[in-house]
């Protein structure tokens, strides 16, 4: 089938719940995507913050080849030697920790809410609101969707769930304000991704952390965007050196297969029992062989260094070119999350680019995204980057004419 075969096919069928792109992928290796047409284009979209590795990375591959081949579900009634030991690693990496997993990033924000309430009921009665910031993207299921701080996202779904209030993101007075007696938690992203890669003050998160201890509630940082590398770091918080309670990771854990989890600091984790919790595909061998082959890959092939790395290097071009494009506003961001704030919107961008075959996201309206992969060469940063900044200029000049 070719592209307009694929897309009609789908759009008589699947719910109308995308605003997408008409394309459809056949097959991708590094950095790159082949549509049914047989076009190649360059991929700084990375299926939303997910194939950090780059398309087919060949030992995430195999890890998903050889344990399809063995064995693919079991439940969480047994136990796999995938599971237990990704669980191991990334409680090792976290310090201290307990894991839960779960599908996707929605899930593990859920697991969170749900620990911290449980935490909060352990504490006495009546202690089970959480906190969380405007402009924040949590996910779509009840709980997540309360905690997101953006109404059009709201829209048609009231009442949503009780025990929500939000605040200005990167402002700490005005969340020291909201934190009542009832409040069990505050939860936040280290920099909010489909908020518009809006990086806070350096010392926000350190000043969170240190209002959570003063008034003796939990942080949850949702690093399902932020986590896995993304940012040059394994998780976002490592930069600031401020361990959340809880943090939750998804996107990227599978390296392109559905995973999430959730870890918490030991003590804090008590208070989910047998029975509180769980999660049908949860854990899965094939996702967590696949999620042991990303880690393996970060932690052995210079991912993060080169992440942090090309990632400099490209705020840094683009921070020189906005100086001579009056339509960015600001470029933000850090490693490969990266954010050009453009004056008006910036769909019309993204588009420009995907004509040019770059795929980036445009979000919170103005904002264009990269998330490109950690692995991406300097010569492939270029090569986005330049149709990037033609795409900028060319809009400048017709928005003129
Ligand atoms: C994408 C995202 C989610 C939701 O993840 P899903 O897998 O789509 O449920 C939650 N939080 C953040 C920060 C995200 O970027």
């Amino acid at each position: 089938m070719n592209n307009a075969e694929i897309v009609d096919l789908a759009h008589q069928n699947l719910m109308n719940t995308y605003g997408c792109v008409p394309l459809a992928f056949v097959r991708g290796t590094g950095a790159y995507l082949y549509d049914a047409d047989g076009n190649r284009y360059l991929d700084f979209f990375c299926g939303l913050a997910v194939t950090s590795l780059g398309h087919s990375h060949p030992r995430v591959v195999r890890a998903i080849k050889e344990q399809a081949e063995k064995l693919t579900h079991v439940s969480n009634v047994f136990h796999t030697e995938p599971m237990a030991r990704l669980a191991a690693r990334l409680c090792g990496h976290f310090g201290d920790g307990r894991l839960f997993f779960c599908n996707s990033g929605a899930e593990a924000n859920e697991a969170a809410l749900k620990l911290a309430r449980r935490w909060g009921h352990d504490r006495g009665a009546g202690r089970f609101e959480v906190v969380s910031t405007l402009g924040s993207f949590h996910g779509r299921t009840f709980g997540t969707l309360s905690a997101t701080g953006q109404e059009k996202y709201h829209i048609g779904f009231q009442p949503l769930l009780p025990g929500f209030r939000l605040v200005p993101y990167d402002d700490v007075d005005a969340l020291d304000k909201a934190v009542r007696d009832e409040t069990v938690a505050i939860m936040i992203e280290p920099i909010q991704g489909e908020g518009g890669v809006v990086t806070p003050h350096p010392d926000y998160l350190k000043r969170v952390r240190e209002l959570c201890d003063r008034r003796k509630i939990l942080l949850i940082l949702d690093e399902v965007q932020t986590g896995i590398g993304r940012t040059g770091k394994l998780f976002a918080w490592q930069h600031a050196g401020v361990k959340p309670d809880i943090m939750t990771l998804a996107k990227a854990l599978g390296g392109g297969l559905p995973i999430g989890a959730m870890i918490a600091k030991s003590e804090i984790a008590q208070s989910l029992a047998p029975g509180s919790h769980g999660s049908t595909f949860g854990g899965n061998p094939v996702s967590c062989a696949a999620a042991g082959a990303v880690l393996d890959t970060l932690e052995q092939d210079g991912a993060l260094e080169n992440a942090a790395g090309v990632g400099g290097y490209m705020l840094e071009r683009l921070r020189a070119f906005a100086k001579g494009c009056p339509r960015v506003a600001e470029v933000r961001g850090l490693g490969m999350m990266i954010g050009v704030v453009l004056r008006g919107e910036a769909k019309s961008t993204a588009e420009a680019c995907m004509r040019e075959r770059l795929l980036v996201n445009a979000t919170a309206e103005n904002v264009l995204r990269l998330l490109p992969p950690l692995t991406l060469t300097r010569d492939e940063a270029d090569a986005g980057l330049q149709i990037i900044e033609r795409a900028l200029a060319g809009a400048a000049a017709s928005s003129k004419s």
